[in-house]
This record gives C-alpha cells, sequence and structure tokens, in this order.
C-alpha cells in the first residue's frame, strides 16, 4: 500500500515551490519568477499563469492582520504615531513578502492540478 504524504499533494508541493507535476524539481528561478520547466521531470510551466491571484490573496489576508493588530493597539494603549510606525512597517514587509512566494506556489499548483485554463467557446459537434 502507498502512503502519501502531505508534501506529494499539490498543496505541499506548491507551497514549498516545487513542481506541480513531481513535487522535486524547482518552480521558480528567482524570487517570484518561473522556471521555463521543471528540470526533473521535464514539465513545461507555460501553462502556469497566477496573475495577480497572489497579489490578492496577500493583500486581503495581511491587510486584515496590520489593521487588526494596529486598531487593537490604538484602542487598549493609545501609542504616539511614531510607534505605530514602528510597529507596522516592518510588520507589513512581513506579512506581504514572506507569504507571496508560497501562495503564487500554491495557486499555480492547484491551476496544474485542475487543469485550469482560459474559457474556450465551444461549438456544437465539437468534443
Ligand atoms: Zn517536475
Amino acid at each position: 500500500m502507498t502512503e502519501i504524504s502531505q508534501t506529494s499533494l499539490p498543496i505541499g508541493r506548491g507551497l514549498r515551490g516545487r513542481c506541480p507535476r513531481c513535487g522535486e524539481g524547482k518552480l521558480f528561478t528567482g524570487f517570484l519568477n518561473l522556471r521555463p520547466r521543471c528540470e526533473h521531470c521535464g514539465l513545461d510551466y507555460n501553462f502556469a499563469d497566477a496573475g495577480d491571484g497572489p497579489a490578492v490573496f496577500v493583500i486581503l489576508i495581511g491587510g486584515f492582520i496590520v489593521v487588526f493588530a494596529a486598531l487593537v493597539t490604538e484602542m487598549l494603549y493609545q501609542p504616539p504615531y511614531w510607534v505605530h510606525a514602528a510597529l507596522w512597517l516592518p510588520l507589513i514587509l512581513i506579512v506581504t513578502l514572506a507569504p507571496l512566494r508560497p501562495i503564487k506556489g500554491l495557486l499555480i499548483a492547484l491551476q496544474y492540478h485542475h487543469k485550469a485554463a482560459e474559457g474556450r467557446v465551444e461549438r456544437r459537434g465539437d468534443v
């Protein structure tokens, strides 16, 4: 019986920045640039187009975390503005840059897994 580990699933492969098909080859060549193909199994990454998806998720999730923390801090302590700047500017960098690459890898892995592509018009009789 074959055991499937969490890292072999498309979600784990995407979060780790690995090839969505084999889970071994690297997906990225830079911080967010994709390699042309998997160096392990040869999967062509031309299908991959996460678009603005990673940025939208980062903005929504990171924005909620920072705004919620800033509001709670203001209501409880009313610190001077320089304290807010010292606290939230570094936090903004952390909550936006850290998850960007894993989220992009996740969206590409899910795109591959679900065979998502642009919509096409099919005429009757086309199979
Ligand atoms: Zn591969």
